[in-house]
């Protein structure tokens, strides 16, 4: 294996990506494994380069004064020092010749530049890997905001000092330049489509948008089986009339308006979300938790007016139904409204321009009716708060069935871990304007389906099934079974903290005992505390706390074990999404946190 030819430290010319533009760059440090070296630029830049794309300082010095024709490599060499970032030209004189040279020269180069640019802004690095899709770096800015105004353009020639300064006189020339504009604008459109589908493609996603309500359909009516075993797969179907009942629709449309008018109250602190690609800041209303209180009143109130909860178990499926139904038109609403929206205002995982795809994933990112955001009401608020209801509801039909004066052990268990998991979600509601479903994922069925029914009614699966499969377990498993749910409460919630609060502020003092490998983008990745641990030390907690969930339900059946499955897969597949995301943003830090921390997620195992 070749050894390293620069130093850390050294100071040497550094190809600019994809130009032939040298600038002084220093060495910060150099990866074995990939051989790019890490340098910096004059304006901060870092960038990971090969090691063709960097030449020893006397090497260059000693070409460029042997070289006495106008060759490119030597123009290019002189424009490199004069156009270097933060490094305004030196004037020069030249012939008539030489000049008109120059100027064809210089137009080039600033389209070469402009070029250039787009493509540092998508990426941030430059490390040989493909351009990445993300459009939520904070430090992303659109290039058409560049453009547009001519102050802007005046703005961004002079932050990178693209262009020497004796010219500034001839700037008209360089904005009527239209045909820079437009070669740019057409390249930040392709770049902005999703190149990388997910979920098997457009035939994965298609089959999705199938399989997913046949998953909660069976799951249901295998539940209400007396023996829910593999054996009696499939269950029997019920007749189709009985599974619609306009009343049902009716609680469930309440319900959903309901919820959205607990979400327009002007209570709770409005807060910013993390930059757009076109650098602007959504803000969102926190008041996930007041809904909850005020849900639970009603609730509440119903039941001391003899309302019958149960209601909600008597009619299980009409109600999936019914959700199922309004998430297929809500998606369909989403995609046809996502067609009129501006590019900069699409999902970078949902835009592909396959119709099945971009209507599975989420065409738009952030759709919104005035300050209504569809998305964010819809992860936390129905889905979710519906879920504790659902629960309770199945409690209380448990002891209604069975004429208990006290709901089972196993049941008050499977209610409070998840009321727990809840209402934790709501009182940290503003942890979730960094998640992956916020920042990258458009609003589509895959949400739309995810939140209002496979939430509420996959997850309180278990509280289901213990209605009719009652479950008596002893107080020293319920004991274990509460501790071990307590400890991947405790790693799921400790492990969330630690990143938010280093994502909100890196330099707090209580997070001082914390290392991290700085990344070019500005963000670190912690090496210690829990993501020193494994890579997604949230997930194991969460898992760890999904299988407690299932362990009251005993051992009879698997059924109950299903979210846990399901869980580990969703979880398994998402960190492959969340890995494949972060190798774009960080490159070659990532890889130096995947080398210090190699587990995934379950310590020594993956
Ligand atoms: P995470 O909270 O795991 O965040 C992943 C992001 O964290 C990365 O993209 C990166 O973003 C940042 N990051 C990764 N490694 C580090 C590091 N070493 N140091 C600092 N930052 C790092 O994302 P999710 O949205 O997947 O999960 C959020 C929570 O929601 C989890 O607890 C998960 O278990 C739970 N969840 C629950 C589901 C359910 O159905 N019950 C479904 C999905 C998730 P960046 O650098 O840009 O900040």
């Amino acid at each position: 294996m070749p050894s390293r030819r620069f130093a850390d430290g050294e100071v040497v010319m550094g190809r600019w990506p994809g130009s032939v533009l040298y600038y002084e760059v220093q060495v910060t440090s150099y990866d074995d494994v990939s051989h790019l070296y890490t340098v910096k630029y004059k304006d901060g830049t870092e960038l990971a380069l090969k090691e063709s794309d960097i030449r020893s300082q006397s090497s260059f010095k000693q070409r460029k004064s042997q070289s006495s024709s106008s060759s490119p490599s030597r123009r290019s060499s002189s424009r490199s020092r004069s156009r270097s970032p933060g490094r305004p030209a030196k004037g020069r004189r030249r012939s008539s010749s030489q000049s008109r040279e120059h100027k064809d020269d210089k137009k080039k180069t600033i389209q070469e530049t402009n070029l250039e640019k787009l493509s540092e802004n998508n990426t941030r690095r430059y490390n040989g890997e493909p351009d990445s899709t993300e459009r939520n770096d904070t430090s992303c800015i659109s290039l058409e905001q560049k453009l547009k105004p001519d102050l802007e353009i005046e703005r961004v020639l002079e932050q990178y000092s693209l262009r020497p300064r004796k010219e500034e006189k001839k700037k008209e020339e360089i904005y009527s330049e239209k045909k820079i504009i437009e070669t740019v604008k057409k390249i930040e459109k392709a770049s902005s489509k999703t190149k990388e589908l997910e979920f098997g493609g457009r035939i994965g996603a298609f089959t999705l948008i199938f399989l997913l309500p046949a998953a909660v359909f069976y799951l249901l009516l295998m539940v209400k089986q007396d023996d829910p075993s593999l054996m009696n797969f499939p269950p029997p179907l019920p007749k189709l009339e009985s599974l619609w009942e306009a009343r049902v629709f009716g609680v469930f449309l309440l319900w959903f308006f309901l919820q959205a008018l607990f979400y327009l109250l002007p209570v709770g602190k409005v807060v910013e979300g993390l930059p757009l690609s076109n650098g602007r800041k959504l803000q969102y209303r926190i008041n996930g938790f007041y809904a909850f209180i005020l849900t639970a009143a009603a609730i509440g109130i119903l039941l001391y007016f003899q309302f019958e909860l149960h209601y909600l178990y008597d009619h299980f499926m009409q109600f999936a139904v019914s959700a199922a139904a309004f998430s297929m038109v809500l998606s369909i609403y989403l995609y046809f409204r996502s067609l009129k929206v501006p590019e900069e205002e699409l999902a970078p995982g949902g835009n592909s321009g396959y119709f099945v795809y971009d209507f599975f994933t989420g065409h738009e990112l952030n759709p919104r009716i005035g300050s209504f955001d569809l998305k964010y009401f819809c992860e936390l608020r129905p889905g979710l708060i519906g879920w504790v209801v659902i629960n309770l509801a199945m409690l209380l039909a448990e002891m209604k069935i069975h004429n208990q004066n006290m709901p089972s052990l196993s049941m008050i268990l499977v209610n409070s871990f998840q009321l727990l998991y809840v209402v934790d979600a709501l009182w940290n509601e503003e942890a979730i304007l960094t998640t992956m479903d916020i920042t990258h994922d458009g609003f589509g069925f895959m949400l739309a389906f995810g939140d209002l029914v496979w939430v509420p009614f996959v997850y309180s699966l278990q509280a289901f099934y213990l209605v009719g499969h009652p479950t008596a377990i002893s107080w020293p498993a319920a004991a274990a079974i509460t501790i071990l749910n307590c400890i991947g409460y405790y790693i799921f919630r400790s492990a969330n903290s630690q990143k938010n609060n280093f994502r909100r502020n890196p330099a707090d003092p209580k997070l001082a005992y914390l290392k991290f490998i700085p990344t070019a983008t500005g963000k670190g990745l912690l090496v210690t505390g829990w993501w020193g641990f494994v890579r997604h030390p949230n997930y194991l907690g969460d898992i760890i706390m999904a299988l407690a969930w299932s362990l009251p339900c005993g051992f009879s059946h698997i059924l109950p074990y299903f979210y846990v499955i399901y869980f580990i897969c969703l979880l398994v597949h998402r960190e492959a999404r969340d890995e494949h995301h972060c190798k774009q943003k960080y490159g070659l830090a990532w890889e130096r946190y995947c080398q210090r921390v190699p587990y995934r997620i379950f310590p020594y195992i993956y």
